[in-house]
């Protein structure tokens, strides 16, 4: 964890603490030893017979980007709190990182760093926690982007493009229900991602067979709709220096609307929830089955959008943008 108390202090943050001190844990009040940063982030830890869950299950990553956003939005001016208590959670559970205007403290946004897999019941409930308590979270998908695998880029939008994410299940909840967007948080490379869910389909080739005057169809094929996976498309990265931090309300497929917060880029006008959908899968009847094709908005219009494959370093630079007259016409 990388808060603690003292006797005196209700509120330390390991970044600032000192060797020698006596501190203890916020939640149970038990003694906790300070870990200074070296190659880790410094934080405090429980003697291990502890049996307090605070945390208990967090990883060198996650302490990380606790610590990287705490000092970015610092930086921005913004009044931050790392494990702060929310009022009503269920067995105590901390907020990752709680953040707000210092002028308007009624203002609140909860970051939650979320590496490991929780259910769909659980961020429901949490999410309905936070609108109690007037807090507008953001789930932060923590994520080693060296683990991606297959990674495109889709040039008409200078974006990077991952086909077959194994969204889980919380994922897909957040993204669909808090606005049509799930934030990324690269832990190789420190830098934030916007990502976009797009319908993963399943393809069953009709390649092989011939059609009605013998000629072989090798485009059409048999479709469905695959829940294990998405498509995602990623924008970015960007830093968080240039992010801000905007808080507003979303409808979500079930007609609820829950608080909801989110990061805007550089650049780009302010926007409210449901943020549109710049890409979309449509399918063209063949005379075997049906082709899929992606296409992306751009300039008032649906054009295909052709992937192409990633430069090695897509993880910390833009993809280049070909512009739609730059296309060849298919
Ligand atoms: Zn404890």
């Amino acid at each position: 964890m990388l808060t603690a108390r003292t006797e005196t202090e209700p509120y330390v943050e390991a970044a600032t603490a000192r060797r020698g001190k006596a501190y203890v844990c916020r939640v149970c009040g038990a003694p906790v030893v300070f870990k200074p940063g070296r190659t880790r982030t410094a934080h405090f830890a429980h003697r291990p017979d502890s049996g307090c869950a605070q945390g208990a299950l967090m990883s060198p990553a996650h302490l990380r980007a606790q610590e990287h956003l705490a000092a970015g939005l610092r930086a921005r001016g913004l009044s931050v709190a790392l494990e702060a208590p929310l009022p009503g959670a269920a067995g105590d559970r901390r907020i990752d990182v709680l953040v707000w205007p210092p002028d308007r403290s009624g203002a609140r946004v909860a970051i939650e760093v979320q590496a490991s897999d929780i259910t769909v019941g659980v961020i429901e409930a949490r999410t309905a926690s936070y609108e109690q308590a007037g807090v507008a979270p953001l789930w932060l998908r923590l994520l080693d982007f060296g683990a991606l695998k297959v990674v495109q880029t889709l040039p008409l939008r200078a974006t990077v493009w991952i086909e077959r994410y194994p969204a889980r299940s919380w994922e897909r909840w957040a993204h669909d229900h808090l606005g049509g967007r799930l934030w990324f948080l690269d832990s190789g490379a420190d830098r934030l991602w916007r990502g976009l869910f797009v319908a993963a389909h399943r393809r069953r080739d009709r390649g092989l067979m011939k059609g009605g005057s013998g000629e072989p169809s090798t485009r059409a094929a048999d479709w469905t709709a695959v829940d294990r996976w998405v498509d995602l498309e990623l924008e970015g990265p960007f830093d968080l220096a240039g992010l801000k931090l905007r808080r507003g309300v979303a409808a979500g497929p079930d007609g609820r609307r829950r608080p909801c917060a989110w990061f805007v880029p550089p650049g780009e006008e302010q926007q409210s929830p449901p943020f549109e959908a710049p890409l979309r899968v449509r399918f063209e009847a063949e005379r075997l089955g049906d082709s899929r094709h992606l296409e992306a908005r751009l300039e008032g219009r649906w054009v295909p959008a052709a992937s192409d494959g990633a430069r090695s370093d897509w993880r910390t630079v833009r993809p280049a943008a070909r512009s739609l007259l730059a296309t060849p016409r298919r």
